[in-house]
């Protein structure tokens, strides 16, 4: 069975982490990509587990020698996934992106195959709510990042389905049914 590239996006808060490490949890195969970023570690962050915490001038020289598959800036900082590692990852199992949506669609250009999950909150509140109850990051403008969350949700259009995660088993289990769905399509 051919390995999936699978995307998951959505809004900061909305329940991305939680979700993805449910999903390895449940699928040995599968493997999640470990991203670059500029940004600080938050408490409990570890380097090349979290991310791969890097310098600016280090992620411009990843840029310029075509290294990334994708990258984009968010906050300030930049992100981006590594391409020879996903390459590497993907001849052992499906691979899961957790990045934002402007880095999803450069996925989707370059990787028409990939799979794109877009992971939406019930309403506005329990985003706020989770964003406030996650609790681990000093300084956020919760103003800025509910503007950014519905730019976010903006783009579901473009993405292969809409998971809404209301309650966790359901979502997870949602997904696993979507990608079971999608594998039996491209056997
Ligand atoms: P993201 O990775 O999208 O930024 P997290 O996975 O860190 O989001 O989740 C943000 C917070 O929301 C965490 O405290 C997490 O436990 C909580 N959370 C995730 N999914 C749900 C859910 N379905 N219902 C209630 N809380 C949730
Ligand atoms: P955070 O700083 O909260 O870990 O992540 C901020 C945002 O960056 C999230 O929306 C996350 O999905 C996105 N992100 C994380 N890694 C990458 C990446 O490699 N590429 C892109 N484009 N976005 C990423």
């Amino acid at each position: 069975m051919k390995n999936l590239l699978i995307v998951i996006s959505g809004p900061s808060g909305v329940g991305k982490g939680t979700i993805v490490k449910r999903l390895l949890a449940e699928n040995a195969a599968a493997s999640l990509s470990i991203s670059c970023t500029t940004r600080a570690p938050r408490e409990g962050e570890k380097d090349g587990v979290s991310y791969f915490f890097i310098s600016r001038p280090e992620f411009e020289k990843l840029i310029a020698e075509n290294g990334l598959l994708e990258y984009s800036n968010h906050f300030g900082n930049y992100y981006g996934t590594p391409r020879a590692f996903v390459e590497e990852k993907l001849k052992c199992g499906d691979v899961l992106l957790e990045i934002d949506v402007d880095g999803a669609l450069q996925v989707k250009r370059a990787h028409p195959e990939a799979f794109l999950l877009m992971i939406a909150p019930p309403d506005k509140e329990a985003l706020i709510s989770r964003i406030k109850g996650r609790g681990n990051e000093q300084n956020f403008n919760l103003e800025e990042r509910l503007a950014r969350a519905d730019y976010e949700l903006s783009k579901s259009g473009e993405y292969d389905r809409v998971i809404i995660n209301d309650d966790l088993d359901a979502a997870v289990a949602e997904i696993k049914r979507v990608i079971d769905n999608k594998k039996g399509d491209i056997l």
